[in-house]
């Protein structure tokens, strides 16, 4: 009997399992993600291992790495990216200066062409710096104000600060044609987020920056958050930037409202969770009633 080509390419797809499927494909390309990668666009993705969430770009133009987390998951990182390219890294950005985003640096800038982040990002990790022998700093080498960028042949990218909000050096890091913009802490995904009163965070303006960021981008923008409360979540939309700056908001009135009732701090922070945010679940033991006193000393201050 002579197979005509369509019974052959049947009886193959049987013997094969089907193995040739094209949603078989996709899966098969999800299985030879180096450890910790996500693809989000064409050349865009993440990755997480610990700290905050590392944003990437990497093109036959061009490697760009959002945040570096600690020098050993940099390094995971770093040998996930060589299954991808050879490139140096043209730029390292720094989100904000928190120890889980920035203590990679070290270890990215022998292959980085320079390190970039807010000028208030540098000025706090500088003044964070314990000067210990066993967790050396490196420092961005170049800073902005209000913006910068920078083109990537097929893409451009931009670093654009909209004030204080979950420290005084948050920056957002946007691939404008692939249309994925990196956060940072500004949101912690259906979490508690870490409120950094000391290194100029603000309750009281998140909010404002998140909807300025909200107005600057599209509906379309893919956002990359540095933390949330499942990696499946790391991903998300201008919808989850609603949300936090709803739950911030709401954080911000309640305790205001209880310290008018003539509540004090022990009793404002017992309190089972903000109205309407009750179901919200912690990332770390304490973080709600953290995020309770620190809304507290900082409308204590206001109020002085
Ligand atoms: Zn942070």
């Amino acid at each position: 009997m002579k197979l005509t080509r369509k019974d052959f390419l049947r009886s193959s797809l049987i013997l094969s399992g089907g193995i040739f499927l094209p949603v078989q494909k996709s899966w098969g390309r999800f299985l030879d993600e180096p450890k910790g990668f996500r693809t989000i666009g064409a050349n865009t993705g993440i990755f997480s291992e610990k700290g905050g969430t590392i944003g990437w770009y990497i093109s036959n133009d061009a490697l760009v790495v959002i945040d570096s987390q600690y020098p050993d998951s940099a390094k995971n990182f770093m040998s996930g990216v060589r299954q991808k390219t050879d490139r140096k890294i043209d730029i390292v950005f720094n989100t904000h200066h928190h120890g889980d985003h920035t203590s990679g640096n070290i270890y990215l800038k022998d292959f980085a062409v320079k390190i970039v982040a807010h000028e208030n990002c540098k000025m706090l990790q500088e003044k964070n710096d314990k000067k210990d022998p066993n967790n050396p700093q490196v420092y961005a080498d170049t800073t902005f104000s209000e913006t910068w960028s920078q083109d990537l042949g097929k893409e451009k990218v931009t670093a654009a600060y909209f004030g204080p909000a979950h420290t005084g050096g948050d920056s957002v890091i946007h691939f404008e044609n692939e249309n994925v913009a990196h956060v940072g802490d500004l949101v912690f995904n259906k979490t508690y987020p870490f409120i950094d009163s000391n290194g100029g965070g603000t309750i009281k303006n998140w909010p404002n920056v998140l909807n300025k960021i909200i107005a600057r981008y599209s509906k379309e923008t893919k956002f990359i958050f540095g933390h949330s409360i499942s990696d499946d979540l790391l991903v998300g939309s201008a919808d989850d930037l609603r949300n936090m700056a709803n739950y911030l908001t709401a954080l911000h009135e309640f305790v205001a409202s209880e310290i008018k009732k003539g509540k004090n701090k022990e009793e404002i922070a017992s309190a089972p969770g903000v109205p309407g945010f009750i179901d919200l679940k912690e990332r770390w033991n304490g973080a709600q009633k953290m995020n309770l006193e620190k809304a507290y000393d900082e409308l204590s201050k206001e109020i002085k």
